[in-house]
């Protein structure tokens, strides 16, 4: 048996989330990021952190997150989404380039179709889907570090390494939505479950193959995720 605590060199774990800001601003840190080309910006002690995160198992913090799969290189097919736009606090805000795998685009297309034939005024919006196993990495520290104070066994059940990821493997990539009111929004994501999207995904999602993978309760030890549904197509 391995040692299921995994310890950080803290101080250098702490330097990785400017790091990553900056490379995010120089549009080098995107979701399609591939690992060879974001380990030649970082130092041999911020590769050692990726390692590490990359190797986690979180079975060794007491979650059974279903295994996603082996990592695989960015496929080249991916759909870019761009200029999606929502509204939070009376103002506007453009989302960041998303990318979505080709034969999932689809089903969302079709998917947000049927969603707009019910409620034309609102917009079923991506606010992520396919992440390189190196843009996860990165996903994972962030939240490690800026949204639960370094504590690993708490942000395993949030954000999962790249081999437990459902956004990593694109064959089967999960999407997370957003609506236009800019739900869910960081401060309080759980309010996503009282939207019309989310009323709607729990009716109408299992026909677009999409379901959603985390629920309050689950059986994984997985947080509730509502906005969070994996296309399933076999
Ligand atoms: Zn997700």
């Amino acid at each position: 048996m391995s040692d299921p605590v995994t310890f950080f060199d803290e101080s250098t774990l702490k330097t990785l989330p400017a790091r990553f800001e900056s490379l995010e601003a120089q549009g080098v840190l995107t979701p399609t990021v591939t690992l060879a080309r974001l380990e030649t910006a970082l130092s041999a002690a911020q590769r050692a952190i990726f390692d590490q995160i990359m190797n986690l198992d979180p079975r060794d913090y007491g979650v059974s997150t279903p295994y996603a799969g082996d990592l695989e290189p960015v496929p080249a097919d991916l759909v870019k989404v761009s200029g999606q736009q929502y509204a939070e606090h009376g103002e506007q805000k453009t989302m960041s380039e998303k990318y979505v795998p080709r034969h999932i685009f689809g089903a969302y297309v079709r998917m947000n179709d049927a969603f707009m034939a019910e409620h034309s005024n609102r917009r079923l919006l991506i606010q992520s889907c396919y992440r390189s196993p190196a843009y996860q990495v990165a996903v994972f520290i962030n939240w490690l570090i800026n949204g639960y104070d370094g504590d690993i066994a708490k942000t395993i059940r949030h954000a999962s390494p790249p081999r437990y990821s459902q956004h990593t493997i694109a064959s089967k990539a999960a999407i997370d939505f957003r609506n236009i009111d800019g739900s869910p929004s960081s401060g309080d994501p759980e309010d996503f479950t009282a939207t019309i999207e989310y009323a709607w995904l729990r009716q109408h999602g299992g026909e677009f193959s999409f379901y959603e993978s985390w629920p309050a309760g689950n059986e994984f030890g997985m947080r509730a995720e509502p906005w969070h549904w994996q296309h399933r197509s076999s």
